[in-house]
C-alpha cells in the first residue's frame, strides 16, 4: 500500500507543478474570454441525430493541429459495443498521437514483469475490479514514458469511468476534449448480440445487419455486418455473457456510472456529444467534420 501511495503522491506533486497550473490557465482563459462559449458548444443532450451536432457551434477545438504543435489530449467515452476503440485508434493514426486504452495497459502490465504485475495478477485472478489507483498509476506511467520518448498528445480510451477517476485524471494531466460516442440503443443492442468469435483463431466478427428504417423525421440507420471469412464461418461462437439480459444490464450500469462523468466534462465545456449515424463508412467522415479534421486518405480508410 505504501508504495501505491508514494507513487500516487509523486504523481500528484508533479502534476501540481506543471499540468495543474497549465490546466487552470487554459480553463480560466476560456471562461474569461467568453463564459458562455463552451456551454453553447455542446448540442442539447436530447438531440438524437448527428446533424444537429454538426450545425452547432464547435467546441474549443484546435483547427490547426498540423500547423501549430499543440498536442491533442483527448478522451473517448462511449458504452460497450459503440466502437470507441475503433474510432480512437483511427484518429490517433490520423493525428499521429498514441492511442492509450486502459484495458491494454492492464493486459500489458500483467504480461510484463513490472512492479505491479504480481499484485495485478492476484486482483484479476480473484475476479476483483482493478482499483482507480492502479489504473491511474498505469496511465500516468504510460504518459510519462511517452513524454520521455518525445511523444506529444494522446487519445485515452475507456477512462475515466467514474467522477473520482475524472478528478484524479484532472490532477495528472490536462484533457482538452472529451468525445462522447453514442449509438441508438436498438442498434447497440443488436450489435452486442451479433458479436461472434472464431473458436479456432479468436477472430472477432459481427453477424448483425442493422437496417433501421427512418420514420417520423428520425433518420434511418444502416450498419453492415462484419462477416467471417469462410474458414472461420463454421467455428463461430457467442460469448456466454452476450445475452440480451446481460447486455441490457451492462448498458444500464454503464449509463448510471458514466452520466456523472459526462456532466463533469460538460460543465467544464469539454464534452463533445457525437451520435454515430451508422457504421464506419457513414460515421467516420461526420466525426472528422465534427472535430474539424480532414483525412486525405479518407476514401481508402472508409472502405477498409
Ligand atoms: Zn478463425
Amino acid at each position: 500500500m505504501a508504495v501505491w501511495n508514494r507513487l500516487l503522491l509523486g504523481v500528484r506533486a508533479r502534476a501540481t507543478n506543471t499540468s495543474r497550473s497549465k490546466f487552470r490557465a487554459f480553463y480560466s482563459s476560456c471562461s474569461m474570454v467568453n463564459p458562455e462559449a463552451d456551454l453553447k458548444a455542446s448540442p442539447p443532450s436530447s438531440s438524437s441525430s448527428s446533424s444537429s451536432l454538426l450545425g452547432s457551434k464547435p467546441l474549443p477545438l484546435r483547427q490547426d493541429h498540423h500547423h501549430h504543435h499543440h498536442p491533442v489530449q483527448w478522451v473517448f467515452l462511449g458504452c460497450p459495443g459503440v466502437g470507441k476503440g475503433t474510432y480512437a485508434s483511427r484518429l490517433s493514426k490520423l493525428l499521429r498521437v498514441p492511442h492509450i486504452a486502459t484495458g491494454d495497459l492492464v493486459r500489458d502490465e500483467l504480461s510484463s514483469s513490472g512492479p505491479l504485475s504480481s499484485q495485478l495478477a492476484e486482483i484479476v485472478n480473484q475476479g476483483q475490479l482493478v482499483s482507480d489507483e492502479i489504473i491511474i498509476n498505469l496511465l500516468s506511467k504510460r504518459l510519462e514514458a511517452g513524454e520521455a520518448k518525445g511523444e506529444s498528445g494522446f487519445i485515452v480510451d475507456g477512462f475515466p469511468r467514474t467522477i473520482r477517476q475524472a478528478e484524479i485524471l484532472e490532477g495528472v494531466t490536462d484533457i482538452d476534449l472529451v468525445v462522447n460516442l453514442k449509438l441508438r440503443e436498438e442498434a447497440l443492442l443488436a450489435k452486442c448480440l451479433g458479436r461472434r468469435i472464431c473458436s479456432e483463431c479468436g477472430g472477432n466478427y459481427n453477424v448483425a445487419c442493422i437496417d433501421i428504417k427512418g420514420e417520423d423525421g428520425s433518420p434511418g440507420m444502416y450498419m453492415a455486418p462484419l462477416l467471417p471469412p469462410p474458414h472461420c464461418a463454421s467455428k463461430l461462437i457467442t460469448r456466454p455473457d452476450d445475452t440480451e439480459e446481460v447486455v441490457k444490464e451492462r448498458l444500464r450500469i454503464y449509463y448510471e456510472m458514466t452520466q456523472p462523468v459526462e456532466e463533469f466534462y460538460r460543465s467544464r465545456g469539454k464534452l463533445l456529444e457525437f451520435d454515430l449515424p451508422g457504421g464506419i463508412p457513414e460515421s467516420w467522415p461526420k466525426l472528422l467534420q465534427a472535430l474539424h479534421l480532414e483525412d486525405h486518405d479518407d476514401k481508402q480508410s472508409a472502405a477498409a
